[in-house]
């Protein structure tokens, strides 16, 4: 690996609007460009930016960006603080506090580390899958303390790997000769890293995977569907590389049938739930049938041909990336409810996630609950959840995860 460049000893010193100073000192981790009143000097990516008060009092520090619509990622706020070593020493220890449960747990090896500004670090995301770290930068900012980070984490886990991951807008702009994917600590081999989620055995891509290799927020609901799968069939609906119907086979599911528009996810799911088959009877027992192609569709041609299931689960990705996309994506919420229902034996289970944080909590139940009202459906509700442990939500525009689970009564 090649030297990493060092923030520069001069840091930007910013005057904001007095509307963005209220927010941060309220918690907000970003500082918008245009709320930046006044900027000693042009600086670069990573240098640290302490933003003053009208008073020329300390307010906060962060990391500066000047090419990026966020140019101060707020590390710190209230008494002046140096950012150094035994500062992210500080803010690692905090978040893997958070965690010890999932530390020690021994039979889930699979859960993220650091959740970004919900931890404290803004736009710096830190896997773990058995081994392996991940440490994923959403912001170019982090190239320079990327050293002293990864210092601390291979002296704190000890991990065989650490392997570096690049948001797209960051691969697309200076990346100090570092690549998505490299390995920046140890080796890595082509062979996929295996961990255990809920005591069940999952392989993960981290060099290439989606996000950072798999879907690890869903561990609770994985495992919520689990308790309540025996003896039913199960639909899993937008079912990557298997997570949902790993788990329904393991919890006693009669038969699972997979459904992801990408044929790579679904030789995933084949792949676990035979990996998992060698070791566990249930999952031995329960038949696996997948499909590939678009859920919309496939769900209307079962909702056609009558088919129906004990248990629906459908976890879209995220349908509105953008403010104007969210009417777009409530109705593709309630379309997925329409055909979810359709799909549901009566006193069968339906569990609807959305992972899209523009849409609110409520909005998504109400879309959910009124789509349900207008069919003439009657629903029991069992779960409504939102994060677990390891993904914390740390501010008002953090949290994301929404899964409702009712009981279809007829
Ligand atoms: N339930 C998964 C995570 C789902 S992520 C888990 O527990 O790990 C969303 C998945 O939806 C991706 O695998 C993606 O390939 C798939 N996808 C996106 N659009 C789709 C569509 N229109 N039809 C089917 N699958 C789709």
């Amino acid at each position: 690996m090649r030297p990493l460049p060092h923030p520069a000893e001069r840091r930007v010193a910013v005057r904001v609007s007095r509307d963005a100073l209220r927010q941060v000192r309220g918690g907000h981790p970003w500082i918008y460009s245009d709320s930046i009143e006044s900027r000693s000097h042009a600086g670069d990516p990573g240098d640290l930016a302490v933003v003053f008060d009208p008073n020329r009092k300390f307010a906060a520090i962060g990391l500066w960006d000047p090419h990026s619509p966020i140019s101060v990622r707020v590390l710190h706020t209230g008494k002046p603080t140096p950012i150094d070593t035994d500062f992210w020493r500080r803010s690692i220890t905090a978040a893997l506090g958070r965690r010890r449960d999932l530390l020690e747990s021994g039979d889930t090896t699979g859960y993220r580390l650091v959740h970004g500004e919900n931890d404290g670090l803004p736009s710096l995301v830190i896997d773990r899958y058995g081994p392996v770290l991940v440490m994923k930068l959403y912001s170019p900012a982090w190239f320079c303390h990327l050293e002293p980070i990864l210092a601390i984490m291979v002296e704190m886990l000890e991990p065989e790997a650490v392997v570096l991951r690049l948001a797209r807008n960051v691969a697309a702009g200076e990346t100090h000769g570092l690549a998505d994917g490299e390995c920046i600590h140890g080796t890595i081999t082509d062979e996929p890293v295996a961990y255990h989620e809920n005591g069940l055995r999952f392989t993960a891509y981290p060099t290439s995977g989606q996000k950072t290799g798999a879907f690890l927020d869903q561990r609770e609901n994985r495992a919520l569907v689990r308790h309540h799968a025996k003896g039913r069939d199960v639909l899993d609906v937008f079912s990557y590389a298997g997570g949902f119907s790993v788990h329904a086979a393991a919890g006693g599911a009669r038969s699972v049938l997979s459904i992801d528009q990408a044929p790579q996810a679904i030789a995933a799911s084949k792949q676990h739930m035979a990996l998992n088959a060698a070791t566990n009877a249930p999952v031995a027992r329960a038949e696996h049938h997948t499909a590939v192609g678009d859920a919309f569709a496939v769900m209307t041609e079962l909702a056609d041909a009558g088919r129906q299931f004990g248990m629906v689960i459908i976890d879209p990705p995220s349908f509105a990336q953008r403010q104007s996309s969210v009417t777009g994506a409530l109705k593709a919420y309630r379309r997925l409810t329409d055909l979810g229902l359709r799909l549901t034996a009566p006193r069968g289970l339906l569990l609807q996630c959305s992972c899209s944080s523009r849409v609110s909590a409520d909005a998504f139940y109400s879309a959910v609950l009124d789509t349900a009202r207008q069919q003439g459906r009657h629903l029991t509700e069992l779960e409504f959840r939102e994060h677990p442990v390891d993904h914390p939500i740390g501010f008002a525009h953090g949290s994301y995860l929404k899964a409702l689970l009712v009981r279809v009564e007829s």
